[in-house]
């Protein structure tokens, strides 16, 4: 199975990319955010607690994240390849993603970072939020506490596929399909 993690800030446009991305490659889109969301519509335990954290633009923590990544990635354990969104988001993570996977004989084949600046991120996420219904899109200051979470926690995750030879970066501002056929181009290079 190919594993893929889309990686970048929030607002970098993974959700978008990772759409297009599943149909051309037959891959299944796994968003731990929207996994998230859907607990929080449903209003299951899960739900309820992601929810303290999100809602201050915090991460859940990562024994209830990784929790709920491995019982998705078991029920999709006959899938051509899959489109890691938005996950890992933190050094553990990414360790308890690899052990993970070395149980079931697969690996991490690679990570592509959206590389997009922080004014721009601000200004794609309240430009989101009008319409996405997210509490978390609407607020700057919670819009700037992810992107703060992002450099501190996330961007190691980086570091760690870099020194395993696994990390590129795309260029995250352009045309949609501009990015789409320059992360294409990376994906054919790894498959
Ligand atoms: P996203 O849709 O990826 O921007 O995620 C929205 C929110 O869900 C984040 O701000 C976190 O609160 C939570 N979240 C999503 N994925 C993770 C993760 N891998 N680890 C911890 N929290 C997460």
């Amino acid at each position: 199975m190919t594993i893929l993690i889309l990686f970048g800030p929030p607002g970098s446009g993974k959700g978008t990319q990772a759409a297009k991305l599943v149909e051309k490659y037959d891959f299944v889109h796994i968003s731990t955010g929207d996994l998230f969301r859907y607990e929080i519509k449903h209003n299951t335990e899960l739900g309820q607690k992601a929810q303290e954290y999100m809602g201050k633009g915090q991460l859940v923590p990562d024994e209830v994240t990784v929790g709920m990544l491995k019982n998705k990635l078991e029920k999709h354990s006959d899938a051509k390849g899959v489109i890691l969104d938005g996950f890992p988001r933190t050094v553990a993570q990414s360790e308890a993603l690899d052990t993970l996977l070395d149980e079931t004989g697969n690996k991490v084949d690679c990570l592509i970072a959206l590389n997009v600046d922080d004014e721009e991120i601000v200004k794609r996420i309240k430009a989101r939020g009008k319409t996405s219904g997210r509490a978390d899109d609407l607020d700057e200051s919670i819009i700037r506490n992810r992107i703060q979470v992002y450099k501190d926690e996330t961007t190691p995750v980086y570091d760690y596929y870099d020194k395993k030879g696994k990390s590129t970066k795309v260029e995250g501002v352009g045309s949609i399909e501009e990015i789409f056929n320059n992360l294409c181009d990376v994906i054919d290079q790894n498959l």
